[in-house]
């Protein structure tokens, strides 16, 4: 099948053929038609199948067959993403797919300076890309107006609609039409979810191009066990050793990306990293050092876990697992993309069983695992089965005391409903704090 079958229009056809892209994904196949006539879609598709174009060329097309002129400050269709790189990548295909036609597209987003974008909604915009929280204050501030919208799309929508941009959402929901087209895109859905994506839609066509929340097929993903302290040592052998070229490497948290990319720059590795306290020009740079190749390895959080496309980024490697299982899919879809191959190879400790077992349920198989000789770890990493049973519990590391250390937070423990700090041996420690025995009155304080 060819675009022309879908109904694109010439202008629309010269691009993509300009792009070489010869002919639709399967998403593209069932979002385009769909779109055109102006369904409500909820639309999952692995990571890295265009699911961008399909959701922009028909919107795109729309905008234009439709001809309206677009007035100050309003907006025709917004698109909405949870990342500011995201933002501009989306921004930046849309701008490409607009090529031939007369729109006006744009982007917005945080952590820059807010009176350019002001300016340039002045004029109208057919199509913006934006980030929930700029988006709302510009709005706030009647920057942009939305009586003219009539398509909103969430991309990586799941993760738009879990609770972290509930109030933003919420509060642009009410600013929002009504009567309006809705498209919901992701790679991943949770049932939750998507229950609570079925109030948004208007008779939706559900478009599901393979089984629920899998992975790439191109990426070969495998795991190796390790003790918690030694997982940086054993990313660098791992670089050295298998000659790893390119490498986007996760942590779980900023301290953790930055630490990971002080070491590699001490090593005299290209390193960079993007996390959420980074400046953004900083953050965009990074990214664009790395999309060149003048960074070999980008430290990052899951900032960077959706959406972004890499071209033949060829390896991602988890030094944490991601909290949520569904940030996993998300993670390693940054490589293998537009049918390309990879590898995703995630280093996981005892501490991370229970993680990893929630990803393999989730995406449905076992990761295999590889022992890296001299790397074995003391805390064994309990096996996993499929349906991500933890067969074994691990053993729990023996905490040593050291007496007089002094109080540590969180390291306490209360026995016998008296709480104990972590250097005391129980049960010969003495209470810091007595709770009353019932019936007991509190005994007065000391003046
Ligand atoms: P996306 O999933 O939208 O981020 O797209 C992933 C990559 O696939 C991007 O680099 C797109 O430019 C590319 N792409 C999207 N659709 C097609 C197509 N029909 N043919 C070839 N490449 C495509």
């Amino acid at each position: 099948m060819s675009f022309a079958n879908l109904g694109l229009i010439d202008s629309i056809l010269r691009t993509l053929e300009a792009l070489d892209y010869r002919e639709p994904t399967p998403v593209q196949k069932q979002a385009i038609p769909a779109v055109l006539k102006g369904r409500d879609v909820l639309a999952a598709a692995q990571t890295g199948t265009g699911k961008t174009a399909g959701f922009a060329l028909p919107l795109l097309q729309k905008l234009t067959m439709e001809g309206s002129q677009v007035a100050a400050n309003s907006v025709r269709a917004l698109v909405l993403v949870p990342t500011r790189e995201l933002a501009e990548q989306v921004a930046q295909a849309v701008q490409q797919y607009a090529q031939n036609l007369p729109l006006r597209t744009y982007t917005v987003y945080g952590g820059v300076s807010i009176n350019p974008q002001m300016m340039k909604l002045r004029k109208g915009i057919d199509l913006l890309v934006a980030t929930p929280g700029r988006l709302l204050d510009l709005y706030r501030q009647n920057a942009v107006r939305f009586d003219q919208l009539q398509a909103l799309v969430l991309d990586e929508a799941d993760r738009m609609l879990d609770l972290g941009f509930a109030k933003e959402l919420d509060e642009l929901f009410c600013a929002l039409p009504r009567k309006r087209q809705t498209l919901l895109f992701s790679a991943t859905f949770s049932d939750a979810i998507r229950l609570m994506a079925k109030e948004l839609l208007r008779d939706p066509l559900s478009i599901e191009v393979s089984p629920r929340n899998t992975t790439a097929k191109g990426v070969k993903q495998w795991l190796v066990t390790v003790d918690k302290k030694r997982k940086s040592e054993l990313l660098l052998h791992l670089y050295r050793e298998r000659g790893w070229d390119q490498l986007l490497v996760f942590a779980k948290t900023r301290k953790g990306v930055d630490e990971l990319e002080q070491l590699l720059l001490a090593e005299g590795i290209a390193a960079d990293s993007i996390h959420g306290d980074k400046p953004q020009p900083a953050r965009l740079r990074a990214l664009q050092r790395f999309k060149a190749g003048e960074v070999r390895v980008l430290a990052a959080t899951d900032v960077a876990a959706r959406g972004l496309d890499i071209s033949e980024l060829p390896r991602v490697v988890n030094l944490d697992l991601p909290i949520v299982a569904e940030d996993y899919v998300h993670r390693i879809g940054r490589t293998g993309r537009a049918g390309a191959t990879g590898e995703a190879v995630s280093l996981v400790c005892a501490d991370e069983v229970e993680l990893l077992a929630a990803i393999e349920t989730l995406i449905g198989q076992v990761i295999r695992r590889q022992d890296e000789p001299g790397f074995e770890p003391d805390h064994r990493v309990p096996v996993t089965a499929p349906g991500g049973a933890v067969l074994k519990k691990p053993k729990k590391p023996k905490v040593k005391l050291v007496p007089g250390a002094g109080a540590r937070a969180g390291q306490g423990k209360i026995h016998m409903g008296n709480w104990f700090e972590a250097d005391d041996d129980k049960p010969k420690a003495k209470a810091v704090r007595a709770v009353p025995k019932f019936g007991e009155k509190p005994r007065p304080k000391k003046k």
